[in-house]
């Protein structure tokens, strides 16, 4: 179970109404029971559970199961495309790794905006069944050409680009990155123009079949980070 508290030895953690109710009606675990917690920086610990009520639980944690490891810095940025796709890149997103998970507005995005809270709860729900000991960082949607303005240099900014022969496919990756996958209709020509003329910007493709936006941020997750 994900928690925000910091985990330590005998460490109380306080559940509120909503996780305290996971914890039963999900978890199927009440006050004696043993759970896994994990907060994304002190690793995974054996917790047990000492009071559950109406509006909270209380638990204690016990022993480190297993110690944070460092993970890849790679960063999802997704043009915002259809809910239901969006939310299923999300998941799976989470359980190859990304740290950070980018909704971008780009030209030809959906106009309807995805509420970040909601991402945020399935990057959590996926980071738990894949058993990773952090959460991917949620952002909330921003316009790519802002985006790109505040670009960190040194991290590459690798693009998939449909129809274009001459793109090799995504590098293996062995520091920071971002992954930019197009909207369904793909980017327009002047988005294209601007990422070309920014120095961190590295094409990719990806095959030579029009994968949809949300397979081709899991291809493209999954071929940056092959040894
Ligand atoms: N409407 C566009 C077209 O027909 O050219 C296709 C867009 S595609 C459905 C959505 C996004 O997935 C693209 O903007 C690109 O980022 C990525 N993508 C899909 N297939 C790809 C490929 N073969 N190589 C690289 N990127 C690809």
């Amino acid at each position: 179970l994900y928690v925000q508290a910091d985990l330590a030895p005998g460490k109380p953690v306080l559940l509120d109404e909503g996780q305290s109710r996971y914890l039963g009606t999900v978890m199927r675990r009440s006050a004696g029971d043993s759970l896994r917690l994990f907060n994304g920086r002190d690793g995974e610990w054996r917790a047990v559970i000492r009071e559950t009520t109406k509006r909270g639980a209380r638990l204690e944690a016990e022993t480190l199961i297993r110690p944070q490891v460092p993970e890849l810095d790679l960063w999802l940025l997704i043009s915002i495309i259809k809910r239901e796709a969006l939310e299923w890149a999300v998941e799976k997103a989470t359980e190859l790794g990304a740290a950070a998970i980018l909704p971008v507005i780009t030209q030809r995005s959906q106009p309807a905006r995805p509420n970040p809270e909601r991402l945020r709860v399935i990057a959590t729900e996926a980071a738990e069944q894949c058993e990773r000991l952090t959460v991917p960082v949620v952002h909330a949607p921003q316009p790519l050409d802002g985006l790109l303005r505040q670009w960190p240099n040194e991290r590459a900014l690798i693009a998939a680009v449909e129809r274009d022969d001459a793109a090799p496919p995504p590098p293996p990756i062995s520091s920071a990155a971002g992954l930019l996958i197009g909207p369904e209709g793909g980017f327009d020509p002047r988005e294209l123009d601007a990422l070309r003329r920014l120095p961190f910007f590295v094409p990719a493709s990806l095959g030579p079949r029009i994968l949809r936006a949300e397979t081709a941020a899991i291809v493209g997750l999954a071929l940056l980070q092959r040894p």
